[in-house]
């Protein structure tokens, strides 16, 4: 979503006639997207306001805001303490920015603009179709806010009740940056598996996926994320029907106990999760599933946790963002009893992890001699001689090729597999 907040301020701005610095040092205007999923993005950005701070000590013009979730979950407050901050504006107000800069660079004080709305006219929409660059892999969002209350999640809270893009426009979108050379898009909501559902004529998401694989020009179609309670079987059959849908799930899981799930308010039990796994495989053998875990959630005891490694023993992910429990202020589970201790929470999370990695690591190791269709995106860190690209799967993979396959899916068979991927080899 952040992506997506950034690529529609370079739309706007670059429609109001502003042009993007190729150096930060040369750049008059700095707009920081933050992030409030944890402690740590608030504080990186945090820390990236004092530094701009001592970039605007030398060059008093430069013009410094944020938006994002942080700025709508902490509005003018943000401005305590930092008077170098010019503006701070919520997450449905992006449109506003040119116009804001424009009266900072009139000379007038700003105050926040945070207001959330639930109504579907007023997404921030009209940046979407000039999209300035368009790459061989885009995000497109598809709906926006959430209505699910997690007992531990801010989203609800700093980008509003769920509100789902009408098709066409969806559609549009699509099509738009399929004509301009995007191969690959991702279509994006905090849970995708409930698009539709506030349009005055309700869709399902697997009919809009259906439709967008009648686009042409675009080969491949991913989307994220996926909440366990919603997902349906119609969902599994399109996919399994679709060439261009890629066989990767996320599929946020959170907990493998029954009474953490309960408290986190996730609305399913850890039954649904192996019913859903065992269709998805059965379905799609070779999709890659992959998850969100929390550990240390309030009142997790050591039985609690051991049914989360259970879990992820069982079911052997691809793999795993895992994260220890950091309550976010004002959220149901900030205030809930039985808050464990940070040192308790991250040796947790040292244990899931070991264990993750390791299946993480297993998995790719037998899949070494395997030929997988991969995206050609661009050089490696390496360099000139060595390409970069993703399976369907969505598992990185590096190989001798040169600069005419770059936006190409090709066939590369993986040599050697590691915990962060593959190294692999083009198939002649
Ligand atoms: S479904 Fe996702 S975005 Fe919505 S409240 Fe739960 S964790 Fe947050």
């Amino acid at each position: 979503m952040n992506e997506d907040d950034s690529s529609q301020i370079y739309s706007y701005l670059s429609g109001a006639g502003y042009e993007p610095a190729l150096k930060e040092e040369d750049a008059e205007i700095f707009i920081l997207v933050t992030c409030s999923v944890r402690e740590k993005p608030e504080n990186k950005a945090l820390s990236k306001l004092g530094e701009l701070n001592l970039l605007k000590a030398e060059n008093p013009n430069i013009i410094i805001g944020v938006c994002g979730c942080m700025a709508q979950r902490l509005g003018d407050k943000l401005k305590v303490g930092r008077p170098y901050l010019n503006f701070v504006v919520g997450t449905e107000q992006i449109s506003s920015i040119p116009s804001i800069i424009n009266s900072i660079e009139d000379g007038q004080k700003y105050k926040s603009r945070l207001s959330l709305s639930e109504k579907t006219s007023d997404l921030h929409l009209p940046g979407r179709t000039n999209k300035a660059q368009v790459g061989l892999r885009e995000f497109i969002p598809i709906m926006y806010g959430c209505n699910n209350f997690c007992s531990y999640c801010v989203v609800p809270y700093t980008r509003g009740r769920e509100r789902s893009r009408e098709t066409q426009d969806i559609l549009d979108e699509i099509k738009y940056v399929a004509d301009r050379g995007c191969i690959e898009v991702t279509l994006l909501g905090q849970n995708v598996n409930s698009y539709g559902q506030t349009l005055q004529e309700p869709k399902t998401f697997a009919y809009l996926l259906s439709k967008a694989c009648e686009i042409e020009g675009i080969e491949r179609i991913r989307f994220t994320t996926s909440h366990p309670k919603d997902l349906s079987d119609e969902l599994i059959d399109t996919m399994a029907q679709n060439d261009k849908i890629c066989k990767h799930l996320h599929l946020a899981v959170q907990s493998g106990d029954d009474e953490i799930l309960r408290l986190m308010n996730r609305k399913y039990k850890i039954e649904r999760i192996y019913s859903l796994v065992e269709k998805l495989r059965k379905a799609m053998p070779k999709i890659s599933i992959t998850t969100d875990l929390i550990v240390g959630f309030p009142g997790e005891d050591e039985k609690a946790f051991e049914n989360t490694l259970k879990m992820v023993r069982d079911i052997e992910f691809d793999s795993a963002f895992m994260f220890s429990f950091n309550p976010i202020p004002n959220t149901p589970a900030a205030k809930m009893e039985g808050q464990r201790l940070m040192k308790d929470k991250n040796k947790s999370l040292e244990r899931l992890i070991e264990l993750q990695n390791s299946i993480t690591c297993r998995k790719n190791k037998d899949a070494e001699g395997e030929v997988k269709k991969v995206l050609a995106e661009g050089f490696s860190t390496k360099g000139e001689g060595e390409l970069t690209g993703y399976t369907d799967g969505l598992k990185i993979v590096n190989f001798e090729g040169d600069k005419s396959l770059i936006g190409k899916i090709i066939d590369v068979k993986l040599t050697k597999g590691s915990l962060y991927g593959f190294q692999g080899e083009l198939v002649k």
